[in-house]
């Protein structure tokens, strides 16, 4: 890698999480992170494993309870037709999971087609296998879901893969069954893989359904799906993840990617992985019905505390708030040259009403005059958010007057 890494660009999420490190008493709804703690099968399994001295070296692709167990899940919940334990390789997180996946499957130059906008680690993790993240707009009008069409005029002859994210971060946006299907004949046909990010399949809302595109048929074989504990059982430091795929050949390169990174993920983390799927998944539920209450805490109450300057859908899916800002929004002090809307807006937010938030153009060029609020922050901080931002945008002069 050596100095081609320097040409690899650092996620703007990460930039932001530093600056919030400066600000007193901050709302923190920049960060993915749900509030809620690991459930106690999580904790009493890692304490347990703690007094089993498990704290040797494992078998590279996982203990065997845990491959075990997420073969069952896999063949049961997603309906991916996996036949055996040897087809899950558990990872130090979704994150890793996908950098696996990438070194393990592109060649240099080979084309990925990526979300437009996007979680920034999946450009990051295609650049540095060195090969070319091709963008594809999801639209707005569409509730953030591809024009197929368009998906389907992305694709070259150098196209390796496209990456699917769904439900989606940053925009909350749920393809449908229909979709997934019509990506999944795009894919067969036209001979390319689908790197499918499932990380969060457990938190969907409404009527939503989530898809796995490895359980179509035929898809198993060109699919490479991504799975992930943070988000589901709350267990975002803890770094655990999983990947399931069928082709004997990539998983052997896959696993030599998993060994030289990280030889095997840590012992009492998948010992708690195991206690999370052996346990009641009631958690899982009352998570999900939590995340829903605060995504329509925040929906009741953005359009009032921001004065109709940042709108929105509430989504089907995730925990995000993906907002358009009103293009005639200015701040008090005006714009500084050259800043785009989405990073005064952010900047403002932060500086002013300590209030956490990612510019949209950090997830890519479509993300630009949008912003992004982590919704699955505690009921008392969404609203201590919202309370601030009602004082911030209260003064009407910061319209500009001329639009
Ligand atoms: N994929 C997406 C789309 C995500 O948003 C995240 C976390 N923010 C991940 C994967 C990976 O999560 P982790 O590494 O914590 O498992």
């Amino acid at each position: 890698m050596g100095h081609y890494l320097d040409s690899v660009p650092f996620s703007g999420i990460i930039r932001i999480r530093d600056m919030m490190y400066s600000v007193k008493d901050p709302f923190r709804l920049d960060q993915g992170d749900v509030s809620f703690d690991a459930p106690d099968t999580v904790k009493a399994a890692m304490r347990r494993a703690i007094d089993d001295n498990r704290s040797h070296y494992l078998q590279t692709t996982g203990v065997p309870r845990l491959l075990e167990l997420l073969t069952e899940k896999l063949r049961t919940r997603n309906g991916i037709p996996v036949q055996d334990p040897n087809e899950v390789m558990v990872t130090t997180g979704g994150i890793h999971a996908l950098f696996i996946a990438c070194q393990a499957l592109l060649e240099p130059g080979d084309e990925v087609i990526i979300p437009d906008p996007t979680w920034p680690p999946c450009a990051g993790n295609v650049r540095a296998a060195r090969a070319i993240a091709v963008p594809c707009p999801l639209h707005e009008h569409l509730a953030w879901r591809y024009d197929l069409d368009e998906l389907a005029s992305k694709i070259t002859a150098k196209t390796r893969a496209i990456y699917v994210n769904s439900p989606h971060n940053p925009t909350g946006g749920v393809l449908r069954r229909a979709d997934v299907e019509a990506i999944a004949a795009l894919a067969r046909r036209r001979g390319v893989w689908v790197l499918s990010d499932e990380s969060y399949e457990d938190v969907i809302f409404d009527e939503a359904e989530h898809v796995s595109p490895a359980s179509l048929p035929g898809m198993y074989e060109r699919t490479i799906s991504l799975y992930t504990f943070s988000k589901t059982y709350a267990m975002t430091g803890l770094r655990l993840g999983y990947l399931a795929a069928q082709d004997s050949q990539l998983r052997e390169r896959m696993k030599k990617v998993l060994f030289y990174t990280a030889s095997n993920v840590t012992s009492v983390v998948q010992f708690g992985g195991i206690g999370a799927l052996e346990g009641s998944q009631v958690s899982v539920g009352a998570y999900r019905d939590e995340l829903k209450a605060r995504r329509d805490l925040f929906y009741g109450g953005i359009k009032d505390a921001a004065s109709g300057q940042l709108t929105g859908e509430p989504p089907r899916g995730a925990f995000y708030a993906f907002l358009r800002i009103d293009p005639r929004w200015l701040p008090p002090g005006g714009t500084e040259p050259g800043q785009s809307l989405s990073w005064t807006m952010a900047e403002y937010l932060i500086s002013q009403g300590r209030i956490g938030c990612v510019p949209g153009v950090d997830f890519g060029a479509n993300g630009e005059g949008y912003i992004r609020f982590c919704f699955a922050r505690d009921r008392r901080e969404l609203s201590g958010a919202l309370e601030s931002m009602r004082a911030l945008f209260r003064s009407r002069s910061m319209l500009n007057a001329s639009c």
